[in-house]
């Protein structure tokens, strides 16, 4: 609770002063560290030798690394930030009247840059290595699209190739993220496709596809390990996005700390787990270090529940099983997840950091469903005047159930949520919500028993 009575405005930004110039890694903080990538072949550790071959160097030591506390955010990588950094912390006074909640509820705005989400905080950071290891480019994969268009904002800043392997259902149903990524230079391929040997025999065994996340993943790799000068870059779940990602969380923290703010509850959409393991990062040391306390929750979608409903076990990260295999929170690669609009969300699996700190009762999780999400993202955009992407409106969703209790409590609790982007993109999904057709599908614990069939057997 705020402790200090000055006025606190509607945004609290920093200035290039105050803004963070290194990156926290949470892993130093834990007591129980999360569990090591495992090579899916000999399932020993990976080495940094072994991750190499797929990863940038400088990456690979920061992935790897569970002990030193900060990393310098190098000066090029500051300069891009300024760009389009700080995010506002803004205090939503709007919804706060409409709800009529003594809560105090605060966002931080990730969505003010050309890609629309927090992806450019890493993507910047790993195009920036990728070169500084003289690469020729990059692959990725990119399921919704805002990953791909980050990473080609910063790889055309930078003068590095990207090759994107985009989900095909997402490459025909969001041209315009596609033409985006194309104008800044990436060549964009729908997956399963028919340049490498994961697509060509998922295009044979399932005619007409319309892919994955898991498969453009498995294809990416193929292409990065195949061709010199090229390494894959990966946009969540990774330790090393979380540590670029904890400079949402470190900006909040000095925003708030300027008004005495100290939030009672943090809260996140979480996919693969980035924006909320960076969002939370320096609150989540301080509760690690005893030093303060914050109730987290992670909000996920009841139709892809990886915390809520997963296992905590070791699993690939892909579907064609190149991957190195990580500890985590899993619905099983083989998963489906029934069809819902906050694509970002729609991964099987979730950060190994975030699931160690969940498994061990440090976070909560709930899962929302489609329709309330919708109703909480129209709620906010007519008080708060942003069109909020589906997966950040899980957070708004949360927000205003914990700011509703408040009402009935007469509490005064501070609730900092992350909105992670906007969703100019996603006005599909807005249309199936306006039109009535948006659907609820909530896996039963069959459909659940079909993805944990495909876990592998690691003692
Ligand atoms: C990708 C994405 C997410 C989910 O990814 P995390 O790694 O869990 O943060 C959430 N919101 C937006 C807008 C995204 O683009």
């Amino acid at each position: 609770m705020a402790n200090k009575q000055i006025p606190i405005p509607y945004k609290i930004y920093l200035t290039e002063e105050e803004m963070p110039k290194q990156w926290y890694n949470l892993r130093a903080d834990m007591k129980n560290k999360p569990a090591p990538l495992l090579n899916p072949g000999t399932k020993q550790p990976m080495t940094a030798e072994e991750l190499g071959a797929v990863f940038c160097e400088e990456l690979v030591k920061q992935e790897i690394d569970d002990v030193t506390a900060y990393f310098d955010i190098p000066k090029d990588i500051l300069a891009f930030y300024k760009m389009y950094r700080p995010s506002p912390v803004v205090r939503a006074y709007e919804l706060e009247k409409k709800l009529g909640t003594p809560a105090h509820i605060y966002y931080k705005f990730e969505g003010n840059n050309t890609s629309g989400s927090h992806k450019l905080n890493s993507a910047i950071a790993q195009a920036f290595y990728a070169k500084h290891q003289g690469l020729k480019g990059v692959t990725t994969e990119t399921g919704a699209g805002q990953w791909g268009t980050a990473l080609s904002m910063a790889c055309a800043y930078l003068g590095l190739d990207l090759k994107v392997f985009m989900v095909k259902c997402s490459y025909e149903q969001k041209p315009f993220r596609r033409e985006v990524m194309r104008t800044y230079g990436a060549s964009v391929t729908p997956s399963p496709s028919m340049e490498t040997n994961v697509g060509r025999a998922m295009n044979e065994r399932f005619p007409g596809s319309n892919g994955s996340l898991g498969t453009a993943i498995s294809e990416a790799v193929e292409v990065a390990v195949s061709t010199p000068g090229y390494r894959y870059v990966l946009g969540s779940v990774l330790n090393q996005v979380l540590l670029h990602q904890s400079v949402i969380g470190l900006e909040a923290k000095t925003a708030l700390d300027k008004y005495g703010v100290k939030p009672d509850i943090i809260i996140g959409c979480a996919g693969g787990g980035s924006n909320l393991g960076g969002l939370i990062a320096p609150f989540m040391g301080e509760k690690l270090r005893g030093e303060a306390d914050y109730r987290f929750i992670a909000v996920e979608p009841a139709s892809c529940p990886s915390l809520t409903r997963g296992k905590f076990a070791y699993d690939f990260a892909d579907t064609g099983m190149v991957c190195p295999l990580a500890k985590m929170y899993t619905l099983g690669s083989g998963f489906m997840p029934s069809p819902n609009h906050a694509g970002g969300l729609r991964y099987h699996g979730m950060s190994p950091i975030l699931s160690q700190l969940y498994h061990d009762g440090f976070m909560e999780a709930r899962s929302a469903v489609q329709t309330d999400v919708f109703n909480a993202a129209v709620t906010f955009l007519k008080c708060e005047g942003i069109l909020p992407a589906p997966e950040s409106s899980h957070a708004i969703w949360a927000a205003i159930e914990e700011a509703k209790k408040c009402t009935e409590t007469g509490e005064a609790k501070d609730i900092l949520f992350g909105l992670t982007g906007t969703g100019y993109f996603d006005l599909y999904a807005y249309k199936a919500y306006n039109d009535g057709t948006m659907t609820d599908y909530i896996p039963t614990d069959e459909d659940l028993a079909k993805g944990f069939a495909t876990l592998p057997d690691i003692g």
